[in-house]
């Protein structure tokens, strides 16, 4: 079959420029539009023709083969042979805004399917114990989520069937409802507005092409991981509808207080309670951390209550680097509620030596202010 020249089938001259072939193209694509002429076969070729004339008009390279060498020049370039009246609303939608509206609103592209939509991320909480975000472990957590429809493979269509174009919009998910001069555009009532059909949808999804399932998920917490932060498990969102990227999931990190440790920054606090005397003579003493592992720490003569001492890189390593920070004690003094007797008689002997008028009237308080008022 020989094919009619391009220039011909819009209408213009060879020296035409290119403002005035697009105008000429949107002349005959509104003239032939399908809308206009339902079930018009020859309304429909002529309407496709034009669009294959334009695509290589428009398209200097194109245009510049067809001009040099006619047909032969573009032949196999133009998907002409293909051409199916929505790969004309897709590349040249364009040209049909405003057509129906008159302004404002454009017309959309038509579908034969649906578009692929991306799939939600999730959020969840995560639950970990305050040993657990220092060493790191594996959990399991459950998470409901869109899976992609194995049964018809996320396109929603029973077997054998696929989607098709709705027809009275044409594809367009929209229709032009006319009221004297005016028309307007409304979303189609076939499809909702979507310009696609499934005549037969998929049983196991009902045609949604995803169904939300109950999986269970081991997830690794890495050492260190602290509360409120927030852990990203790429693509274990939803599933993307018909065939679109799946979303991440995001687990935000509780960690669970602990009955002698606590967290700051990257180190590992804890209070050592110890004796008076050994707050005076200064000691050696071995705690056992929250790993188990074992460290030994030095109390100086005459440590303060209140002094904080480090024992290095025994923290909790650092996210990014890995960099541990360090373990701190912070002393304090055990204050006895009772002593036995002669723990209570060399007490009071010691704190006379002192200076002190400790006695059953006065009481140690009071004796305490006395010495700092220099009342003696
Ligand atoms: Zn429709
Ligand atoms: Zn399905």
């Amino acid at each position: 079959m020989s094919k009619r020249d391009y220039y011909e089938i819009l209408g213009v001259e060879r020296s035409a420029s290119a403002d005035e072939i697009k105008k000429a193209y949107r002349k005959m694509a509104i003239k032939y539009h399908p809308d206009k002429n339902p079930d018009d076969k020859a309304s429909e070729e002529k309407f496709k023709e034009a669009a294959q004339a334009y695509e290589i008009l428009s398209d200097e390279s194109k245009k510049r083969q067809y001009d040099q060498f006619g047909h032969a020049g573009v032949d196999g370039q133009s998907g002409g042979h293909a051409h199916n009246m929505d790969d004309i609303f897709e590349n040249f939608g364009d040209i049909f805004s405003n057509m129906f509206t008159g302004g404002g609103h454009g017309r959309q592209r038509t579908r034969t399917g649906p578009i692929p939509q991306d799939g939600h991320d999730l959020t969840q909480e995560l639950t970990t114990s305050f040993q657990e975000s220092y060493l790191g472990c594996k959990k399991e957590i459950g998470v409901y989520r869109y899976r992609t429809c194995v049964t018809c493979d996320g396109n929603g269509c029973a077997k054998g069937s696929k989607p098709t174009s709705c027809t009275p919009c044409g594809g367009t998910g929209q229709r032009a409802v006319r009221q004297g001069f005016f028309s307007f555009a409304q979303p189609c009532g076939q499809c909702n507005g979507q310009g696609f059909v499934i005549p037969k949808p998929c049983t196991d999804c009902k045609g949604q092409s995803r169904i939300q399932k109950y999986e269970r998920l081991t997830v690794t917490v890495p050492a260190g991981v602290y509360d409120g932060a927030q852990l990203k498990l790429n693509g274990k969102g939803d599933d993307g509808v018909f065939g679109g990227h799946s979303g991440d999931l995001y687990l935000k990190v509780i960690v669970q207080a602990h009955s002698s440790f606590t967290r700051e920054n990257n180190n590992l606090i804890a209070p050592l309670v110890l004796t008076y005397p050994q707050l005076v003579f200064g000691c050696q003493i071995e705690l056992e951390i929250i790993d188990g592992s074992k460290v030994s720490i030095k109390i100086p003569q005459g440590c303060p209550v209140g002094k904080a001492i480090k024992t290095a890189a025994k923290g909790f390593p650092a996210l990014s680097t890995g960099h541990r920070g360090d373990f701190v004690v912070i002393t304090q003094c055990d204050i006895p509620r009772k002593l036995e007797d002669d723990a209570k008689k060399d007490l009071l002997a010691y704190s006379q030596k002192l200076g002190d008028t400790a006695s059953k009237d006065e009481g140690g308080l009071v004796g305490l202010f006395k010495r700092f008022l220099g009342g003696y």
